[in-house]
């Protein structure tokens, strides 16, 4: 054999008794069958047998089946992050003519792909007020087929009752005779913020809960995920045949990024939930401060159905400043921030803000001043955190 041959075809087998703690990481494209027969015998839909990468490996499958149990859920797919997630959720279960429901403060980029993807497919979209159930109620229809649910809103964190959302697509679907059967509208979760800790999705009777994995289960800020996870069999081969032809493959690399995440993923939750209420808190003392936004402060919207429904709150709270507060000066209060960089994305190792406007963000009214800033909190001290913050506000003095 020619030299490139021999060092393309390497006697290399995997030790037979290495066991360590972390699982291995398994790379392909290409899997090589023992036999013609192999190759058109196995199976991948029901993860007994790899067939091609992008139909999983023992490491996608892996995290597959971590993330399904983190979320208390059956089964997984994976997608190259949340954002696919969202549209592979809404490509696998939406067709012309169907029309779906979306919250009103839900994940800007979600609502951009129905607005932009979804509605030139043919694909309805309508917004909804989730601070409001009955609106919720009344924009069911004969051809509602799916219904976005988020907890919090995006941004700007009001606290929906989620258990009263979930009982009103329950009672359309028995209104509209669709019952449990396969026409029924359903439910799917973004739970980014809850990330399988703060509640039990399944618990609240979604039917499918969708997590951007590049949020608390990375925990790192350097890899992008998603997940999709159903208790429900045929739903998830709807799903899963849906990922396939789309080719929504993630990499054995990035896989590993976020199970080497998992093993500290409550314990980053828990303390970044008790920096954050600390920050929240101490902010809403302030004098340049109008209103801060976090589900555990009781003037917060929503906060009993957070109270009742949830038992942590993710790393995230936002502030509105006095009307006199111009939006010049709120951008120089980001400015001056030293700790807190300028970025998106949360629930890595570095806290982090981002100015917005809320008004051009929803159709829903906004009674406060339109400049609002949401902050992430991240693994740092939290005096030195609320240090910093102090500092940055005499940008407002
Ligand atoms: C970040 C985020 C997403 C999207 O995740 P990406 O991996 O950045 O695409 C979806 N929903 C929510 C609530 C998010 O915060």
């Amino acid at each position: 054999m020619s030299l490139p041959t021999e060092l393309i075809h390497h006697p290399y087998r995997p030790p037979a008794e290495f066991e360590s703690a972390a699982p291995g990481v398994h790379k392909a494209s290409t899997v090589i069958f023992p036999t013609v027969a192999a190759m058109r015998q196995r199976d991948w839909k029901d993860k007994s047998a790899y067939t091609y990468g992008l139909h999983g490996t023992p490491t996608t499958f892996t995290l597959e089946e971590r993330i399904a149990t983190l979320e208390g859920g059956r089964h997984c797919v994976l997608a190259p992050s949340g954002l696919a997630a969202i549209a592979l959720v809404d490509m696998a279960l939406l067709r012309a003519g169907d029309e779906l429901l979306i919250p009103d403060n839900a994940y800007g980029p979600g609502k951009a792909f129905a607005e932009a993807e979804l509605a030139a497919w043919g694909i309805r979209h309508v917004y909804y007020d989730p601070m409001n159930p009955a609106d919720l109620a009344a924009r069911i229809h004969e051809q509602t087929r799916l219904v976005w649910l988020e907890v919090p809103g995006s941004v700007t964190l009001e606290y929906p009752d989620l258990a009263a959302l979930v009982e009103v697509v329950r009672q359309a679907n028995a209104r509209l005779g669709h019952g449990q059967g396969p026409q029924r509208i359903l439910t799917a979760l973004d739970n980014t913020w809850g990330a399988g800790i703060a509640f039990a999705p399944f618990e609240a009777g979604v039917d499918i809960s969708m997590q951007a994995l590049t949020k608390y289960p990375s925990g790192g800020a350097d890899v992008l995920m998603g997940a999709v996870v159903t208790r429900d069999e045929a739903l998830h081969r709807r799903l899963l045949l849906t990922h396939m032809r789309l080719g929504l493959g993630v990499g054995a690399n990035d896989a590993e990024l976020v199970l080497r995440g998992l093993p500290s993923v409550e314990l980053r939750y828990h303390a970044q939930d008790a920096s954050t209420r600390a920050l929240a808190a101490w902010m809403a003392t302030q004098p340049a401060v109008a209103r801060v936004f976090h589900p555990a402060l009781p003037d917060s919207p929503g906060h009993e159905h957070w109270r009742r429904q949830a038992r942590a709150a993710a790393c995230l709270f936002s502030v509105v400043f006095q009307p006199q507060v111009t939006a010049a000066q709120v951008d120089a209060f980001c400015d001056r921030l030293r700790l807190f960089r300028l970025g998106y994305s949360w629930a890595g190792p570095i806290s982090l803000c981002v100015p917005y406007d809320v008004p051009a963000m929803r159709t829903m009214s906004w009674p406060h001043a339109p400049r609002l800033v949401r902050f992430a909190v991240g693994l740092e001290a939290v005096e030195d955190l609320r240090a910093d913050l102090a500092q940055a506000l005499q940008a407002l003095a």
